[in-house]
């Protein structure tokens, strides 16, 4: 084993590594120079190759410059990942915390305890080293709720593993005696420790690209699926997530389609930016009242859609009917103003309609057709059997009219859409 795993080999693969890490974040630092994460990350790496050298040369090197300086600048190094970890996590760094293992190290090093004792000295290393890799660990995982992200529970678990690597250490030292002796090999247990840490470390700037890059594709794909305007789901991604829901169960989904009463009189009253606040102010009002597995997306200029899943037509009536009356509470100030709105929402059900989305938004939009055609400001259930119609002028004095079976008026509606 010793002539396998030599330590001061695994020192020099240490230093390479960290040698090539600096190398490739520095490199992209150099493209990127306004980033502050890749500018510790160089930095602590840089740091971190210096430390090894000189702990490395612990033969050749006064004693205070190889393991004074030398593990100091390791724990710098482990503070600055640290940070840059914070930073990933959208936080401002402390340098003070990334430096403070080091500044302990420093204060208590020429303590005569320190001087004089390796077991104090490898306690100490450990203790601040395992709690810098724990706290990276914690960072990561907090972020998960804000952020998930497949790889943060690989991350974390690779600086967790970092954090048990040292205390290992620490505990093994009282365990099986001091890592380094004047006279004889160095213990195997330390060899195998300071290896896993070397691939650890290895791992741990690994997974940390690994999270920036799902970071990256994870904003592209956001983007892609979000109206800008609203931010909720376009109507694109509505479609793909919708058809996935009914695909996947066999309960009845509510489907709930919004169109906004009049809103070209808004446009044309305030303006367009007033029309824009009542869009973002209205899409907020409806998006604060959604349940985690509810869809709501924006489908068309002022058209709205959401899909509830296990749910019938009277429970997503009653949903939408309580949609409606918070709408109609909602005053959008425009210049001191108070813009007031309506919205029309028309209800259907995959139980009365097929399983698909097409039958169903074609209801819910014959449902939403009868509810502008009644008055606006109101919800309408689809009937099965009826269709939407022309409006003619005497429609919008009777309320029944819409619910003329299909085939009793030609099949259009009045802003020439079918
Ligand atoms: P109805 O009660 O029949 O629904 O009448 P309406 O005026 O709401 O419907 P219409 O389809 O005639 O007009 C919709 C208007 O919505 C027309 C369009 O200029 C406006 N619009 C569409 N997208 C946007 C947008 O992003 N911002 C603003 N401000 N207006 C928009
Ligand atoms: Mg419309
Ligand atoms: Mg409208």
């Amino acid at each position: 084993m010793d002539q396998l795993l030599h330590l001061p080999t695994i020192f020099v693969f240490h230093a390479c590594s960290t040698l090539i890490s600096a190398l490739l974040v520095g490199t992209l630092w150099r493209r990127r120079r306004d980033s502050v994460l890749l500018g510790i990350l160089t930095f602590a790496a840089t740091v971190g190759f210096v430390g090894t050298i000189l702990h490395a040369m612990r033969g050749a090197l006064p004693f205070p410059v190889s393991s004074g300086l030398g593990l100091g600048a390791s724990m710098l190094a482990m503070g600055l990942f640290w940070q840059a970890i914070v930073v990933f996590e959208g936080k401002r760094p402390s340098y003070l915390h990334a430096a403070a293992g080091a500044i302990i190290w420093a204060c208590l090093f020429f303590t005569p305890l320190f001087q004089s004792s390796i077991n104090v000295r490898t306690t100490i290393l450990g203790l601040i080293m395992g709690t810098y890799s724990l706290l990276g660990a914690l960072e990561i995982w907090r972020g998960r709720l804000r952020e998930p992200l497949p790889s943060r529970k690989l991350a974390a678990g690779v600086h967790c593993a970092r954090a048990v690597v040292w205390y290992v250490v620490l505990v093994g030292t009282f365990a099986f005696g001091p890592v380094y002796t004047d006279q004889g090999p160095y213990p195997t247990w330390f060899v195998l420790a300071s290896l896993a840490q070397t691939l650890l470390i290895i791992l741990s700037v690994i997974t940390l690209m690994i999270l920036a890059l799902e970071r990256d594709e994870r904003r592209s794909r956001l983007v892609s699926e979000r109206d800008p305007l609203t931010n909720v789901r376009n109507r694109r991604s509505f479609v793909a997530e919708a058809e996935a829901m009914l695909s996947r169960q066999s309960a009845p989904a509510a489907l709930l389609l919004f169109d906004i009463d009049h809103f070209k009189h808004i446009n044309d009253t305030y303006g367009h930016a007033a029309g824009d606040k009542v869009l973002m102010e209205f899409s907020a009002l409806l998006e604060g009242r959604m349940q985690s597995d509810w869809l709501l997306a924006r489908i068309g200029g002022e058209e709205f859609a959401c899909l509830i899943p296990n749910t019938g037509i009277s429970e997503g009536a009653d949903i939408a009917e309580a949609m409606r009356r918070a709408v109609e509470r909602l005053h959008t100030a425009v210049d001191g103003r108070s813009v007031l709105v309506t919205v029309s929402i028309g209800v259907a059900a995959t139980d009365e309609a097929a399983p698909d989305l097409d039958p169903l938004l074609a209801a819910a939009d014959v449902a939403l057709y009868q509810a502008k055609t009644d008055g606006r400001n109101r919800v309408r259930r689809h009937v099965p059997g009826f269709a939407r119609r022309t409006v003619l002028a005497n429609d919008h004095a009777n309320p029944n009219a819409a619910n003329q079976p299909l085939g009793h008026k030609r099949v259009t509606r009045a802003d020439g859409r079918n």
